[in-house]
């Protein structure tokens, strides 16, 4: 493993290894995030607009991470240094944003960030700049979670925040490929995604995240990326756990995993029309069938 090239002191613990856990939406993100974040004294953020900001910008134009290395290092580790700050605002153990803390204990850090030895993130789309977090962090740990995409496409279906990012206005812009986050591999995915449905569409973006695991998975070594399986979650909860607790070194607890709402398997066949699976099926058949999903 390399070691660390920079020095990230946040609540006066130096980060190292931080955790980043990256998916397609709808892939048991969130879920992986929350079981780690039980773990003691391990912080886990998901979502600040600082990280969320640098995310986008990286995700939608790859090439920034490779033009402008530094920078892009430099940026995603200030957004991070800012993200895991914990102050009475920010912490999640404290009574939060909507709580009356006075103005000059806001920006201080919180009873509990003592308690911080280890960080990590699960921001959406963190997948589509993971290789800039490498750089940026090369000691980072990296948890990738793959699940059918057709579960995946029915999930996306019914989230306004992931049908937003298929608006053809946000496309426009775009002229690099490949690009994952739009699952364009070059200029004739184009015309298939703006005359896409949007089954077709989230199908191309589960498409273009499949090939991102499969390219981390050349870029980054079995000591620093684990890849799981959603649809090995239930009913392996403690195998689970176990990988993940040996993996990151984070006490992670097999109850946590035991959410009687997440890792539903083939919910797709209730949600998708002949039509929309046909789409599906048309975009990402490849994918599925390597995966072993068809
Ligand atoms: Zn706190």
């Amino acid at each position: 493993m390399k070691q660390p090239s920079y020095i990230l002191v946040v609540n006066r613990t130096t980060v190292r290894r931080p955790v980043f856990v990256l998916g397609a939406p709808h892939s048991g993100v969130p879920e992986i995030a929350r079981a780690l974040a039980r773990a003691p004294g391990f912080h886990v953020g998901a979502g600040s607009s600082g990280v969320l900001n640098a995310v986008h910008a990286v995700a939608r134009r790859p090439s920034l991470a490779q033009e402008r290395v530094s920078g892009t290092a430099s940026l995603l580790r200030e957004a991070y240094a800012e993200a895991w700050q914990l102050t009475p605002l920010t912490c999640p153990r404290c009574p939060g944003p909507y709580a009356r803390v006075p103005a000059n204990a806001s920006a201080e850090p919180c009873e509990h960030s003592a308690d911080a030895r280890r960080y990590g993130d699960a921001s959406p789309d963190l997948l589509f700049c993971a290789n800039a977090l490498h750089t940026a962090f090369p000691d980072a740990l990296f948890v990738q979670v793959i699940r059918d995409g057709r579960d995946v496409v029915a999930g996306m279906l019914d989230d306004e925040r992931a049908l937003a990012w298929l608006r053809p206005g946000l496309l426009s812009a775009e002229h690099e490929f490949p690009n994952d986050f739009f699952g364009l591999e070059d200029e004739s995915d184009l015309e298939a995604f703006r005359n896409g449905s949007e089954a077709a569409k989230c199908a191309m973006r589960w498409r273009g995240a499949v090939r991102m695991h499969a390219r981390l998975r050349q870029a980054i070594g079995e000591d620093q990326l684990m890849t799981m399986r959603y649809e090995d979650v239930r009913g392996g909860e403690m195998a689970t756990a176990r990988r993940l607790r040996e993996f990151t070194g984070a006490r992670v607890s097999a109850t946590e995993l035991m959410d009687a709402r997440a890792w539903a398997v083939g919910r797709w066949r209730d949600r998708l029309s002949r039509d929309e699976y046909g789409d599906v099926n048309e975009v990402a058949a490849v994918e599925l069938s390597r995966l072993g999903y068809l």
